[in-house]
């Protein structure tokens, strides 16, 4: 998933976008034009944009050429309350061109557009225009792991507030123990870092694919064993010497995303997709999935580590020209909703099911990025 785009590709996408912006207005000023009794519009308003509850913000966002990735991501982002909590709080920068380049105001601005008007769907345009100061072009296919990964960081870069900062942080980064020991004597590393997403692969070390996501993250915390061309230098023994890489969970934060590793490099150095079954639960304990090797925790930390799915972003076609959208839960209404650019409408957890995936179906839809939302705040 690079960012690939032939021009011919993008004029025709820009196409659509452009037309398909037309035809919402168009849809949109015939809705004034027929200015009827309120109930009977308001009825029609339900009916053609689908979606039982506006005022949620459960709003589309118009495809301004090949920011299906964008908007899935955006979506995930404005319908967890509580990053937008932090978003509402943000300082409104000075200036017109100030404006323009920051990204959290934005964001705040697309919000705020898609929670005021009956519109079936907003444009991001502008927030598109300003990240693409930041070199995240526009027209361009993202992936939307590294696309999440770019646009949090912007926002907390340009957030300024060290306490909106924290917060961001605290809301979003998992602590993770990294632990090097020697095999030969008692030399042992061990360094916390942080992260924003989870990148868990999806087939174990002799490609076999992994079956569940709860088998997926043990693997990813299962310890492994550094040896042959991969031995570290051990300083008390003066020479290479094979190794135990360990992984231990420290903390998980209230807004969890996983990255399945869906996509990866091949010796061509061709990206290839992996498309196969991969169920995730709805609820996800890690205290039931981690042994008491792989954490470094305290019992009112564990205590936490109980998550509720909250959001899907699934990816279909092939690598090189495919299209994003977005599964959310709604945490107001807990009702599912289907995010595809400028169409959204409700759908069941069986729909979402559907992102599992398919081998034989290459081009069939596939959860990329999950994020799950904790259920008891701290
Ligand atoms: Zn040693």
């Amino acid at each position: 998933m690079g960012q690939r785009s032939g021009r011919q590709e993008n004029s025709k996408k820009l196409e659509l976008a452009v037309s398909e912006t037309m035809q919402a207005e168009e849809k949109l000023q015939n809705n004034k034009e027929e200015d009827e009794e309120p109930m009977a519009k308001d009825r029609r308003l339900i009916s053609v944009f689908g979606v039982a509850d506006l005022k949620n913000g459960a709003i589309g966002l118009y495809n301004v050429g090949q920011s299906c990735c964008l908007n899935s991501v955006l979506q995930v982002f404005l319908m967890n309350i509580h990053f937008t909590g932090l978003l509402r709080r943000i300082t409104v920068p000075p200036s017109a061109a100030q404006k323009r380049k920051n990204v959290p105001y934005q964001m705040l601005l697309l919000l705020e557009e898609m929670q005021r008007g009956k519109q079936k769907a907003v444009s991001p345009i502008a927030l598109a225009c300003c990240l693409s100061v930041y070199r995240v072009k526009l027209f361009v296919q993202h992936d939307a792991a590294q696309l999440f990964l770019t646009l949090w960081n912007l926002i907390k870069k340009q957030m300024k507030m060290p306490e909106l900062v924290e917060e961001l942080s605290d809301l979003y980064a998992i602590c993770i123990q990294e632990h090097l020991a020697c095999q030969k004597c008692s030399f042992e590393v061990k360094r916390k870092s942080s992260m924003i997403t989870l990148p868990i692969p999806v087939l174990d070390f002799n490609s076999q694919v992994l079956k569940t996501l709860e088998a997926c993250l043990q693997y990813f915390f299962h310890p492994e064993e550094l040896t042959d061309k991969n031995m570290c230098f051990c300083e008390q023994c003066g020479r290479k010497t094979p190794f135990l890489q360990s992984m231990k969970l420290v903390h998980l934060p209230q807004t969890l995303t996983i990255h399945l590793k869906r996509f990866c490099f091949e010796e061509s150095a061709k990206i290839h997709k992996l498309s196969h079954y991969l169920p995730f639960p709805q609820d996800l304990d890690f205290n039931a999935i981690l042994t008491e090797d792989q954490c470094q925790a305290d019992d009112k930390e564990k205590a936490a580590w109980q998550y509720e799915l909250f959001a899907v972003v699934a990816h279909s076609g092939s690598t090189s020209c495919g299209h994003y959208c977005a599964y959310v839960r709604s945490l107001t209404e807990c009702k599912w909703y289907c995010f595809n650019d400028s169409e959204v409408c409700q759908v069941s957890w069986d729909d979402v099911k559907c992102t599992y995936g398919h081998s034989s179906l290459h081009w069939g839809e596939t959860a990329y990025l999950l994020t799950y939302m904790r259920k008891h705040s701290q």
